[in-house]
């Protein structure tokens, strides 16, 4: 299954792309046939991205996936989705970053960019991801030398290598690789359902080093081959994702960018590649291949998409705690306003969930004994629930359960929840 998966993100690899961008190097709609009737998905979705190697640019090394895996992914993403009331990402997660920058050597013509710039590309990450209620905060900056990883190519030795010796964290900590990228490649990333415990080195994002603020990467010199790799991360698929796809999400899964032949370049803003469907082409958007001066923005449907990503496949466990139903925030009165901010810095944990007992048992030992809650635990919990299987959905067993208990709804499902299910609902459905 491993090496399946590594197939499809190798086949990303756009050989024939050149560097410079000039002008507008970008097939217009009369010059491509639509596709309809005429192909399968799956060639459909080969032939999209066949034509993206025509184009001139740097390019992005994360494949259009054949339609079965496609639609794989998509199956499982929608089974086991877990999808949080938008609330929950008005105050940002924080996602941490390391940043491991591959040299040949001292200097920015040897690949070792400088703090500055990678404070920087903080900054445009940070920009760029704001709408969807993630952050992301700097933990460390690691600096390697090395004359072969520093040409590495996707899933090379060299790749292997590097990301082996230097990937820290789990699914919820991002890891950023700057090396001087063989194939005129901008970058190139892994998805979130990808991620395997058994090799989790092989997650991140790996981008070109002078894509970074200030680097010679025109006109991907502004920080966004980042912003459209770390979309990728987040479970994004290009905007041109299954080509001029009829269906109600498109060919990316998403519903509100509009369908897209193929990669633009420059910033043809009127670009109308799939004229019989409705929408012009989403050439301002971070995951397609516009020029980083063009690229401003995230659909909402690409956000919701993002979010429930982090949700399902990155959030870290959240019975991390042994969770309450009742603890809710924190006063932030006079009294505990200073004592929340230093809870929140000591465990981050406590402000990015529901306020459990740990938290509150945090107050007294970091807030020097304030009480700021009684809550009690009304729910020993745990989240092994996860949510329910589909199958269970037509029978109104989910309804009765968050009629009779909307606890299960508004959070996790807990193994009160299950047990729920038998007592009310009379199944068995986890
Ligand atoms: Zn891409």
């Amino acid at each position: 299954m491993k090496q399946f998966r590594y197939w499809f993100i190798l086949g990303g690899l756009f050989m024939g792309a050149i560097f410079q961008v000039v002008g507008c190097a970008v097939e217009t709609p009369e010059e491509v046939d639509d596709g309809a009737g005429d192909v399968s998905g799956d060639l459909d979705r080969e032939q999209a991205a066949d034509r993206s190697a025509l184009h001139l640019g740097r390019a992005c090394g994360v494949q259009a996936l054949p339609k079965h895996e496609f639609d794989r992914i998509e199956q499982e993403f929608n089974k086991v989705k877990i999808v949080r009331p938008q609330h929950a990402f008005t105050t940002p997660t924080t996602i941490p970053v390391y940043f491991h920058v591959i040299n040949n050597g001292s200097g920015i013509a040897n690949g070792n960019i400088p703090d500055s710039q990678i404070t920087a590309q903080m900054d445009v990450l940070n920009a760029a991801f704001a709408s969807a209620g993630l952050g992301f905060q700097l933990i460390q900056i690691d600096r390697t030398t090395n004359a072969t990883w520093y040409t590495m190519a996707p899933l090379s030795e060299e790749e292997t290598a590097a990301k082996s010796a230097l990937h820290k964290g789990g699914p919820d900590t991002l890891n950023i690789y700057t090396a001087n990228l063989g194939d005129d490649l901008g970058g190139w990333a892994t998805y979130p359902s990808y991620y395997d415990s058994d090799t989790p080195w092989f997650d991140g994002v790996v981008i070109l080093y002078s894509s970074v603020p200030g680097g010679t990467a025109s006109p991907y010199h502004l920080g966004d081959t980042a912003t459209h790799e770390v979309g990728h991360w987040l479970g994004l698929y290009h905007t041109f994702e299954g080509a001029c796809d009829p269906s109600p999400t498109g060919g990316d899964g998403v519903a509100d960018t509009p369908a897209e032949r193929g990669p633009a370049f420059g910033c043809l803003t009127t670009r109308d590649s799939c004229p019989t469907i409705a929408g012009l082409d989403p050439v301002t958007n971070f995951m397609d291949y516009s020029d980083n001066a063009c690229a401003n923005n995230f659909t909402g449907g690409q956000v919701s998409r993002m979010q429930a990503m982090w949700d399902t496949y990155r959030l870290p466990p959240p019975c991390a705690h042994d969770k309450c139903s009742t603890g809710t925030p924190l006063a932030a009165s006079s009294t505990c306003g200073s004592v929340v901010q230093q809870i929140c810095s000591v465990d981050p944990y406590c402000c990015d969930t529901e306020w459990d007992d740990i938290c509150v048992n945090e107050v007294f030992s970091v807030g020097n004994s304030v009480v700021c809650s009684t809550g009690t635990c009304s729910h020993g919990l745990c989240v092994t629930g996860s949510v329910l299987t589909p199958g269970c959905d037509p029978n109104g067993v989910v309804n009765s359960i968050c009629s009779d208990d909307p606890y299960c709804c508004n959070t996790w499902w807990d193994g009160l929840c299950v047990s729920e299910i038998g007592s009310i609902a009379g199944k068995n459905c986890n």
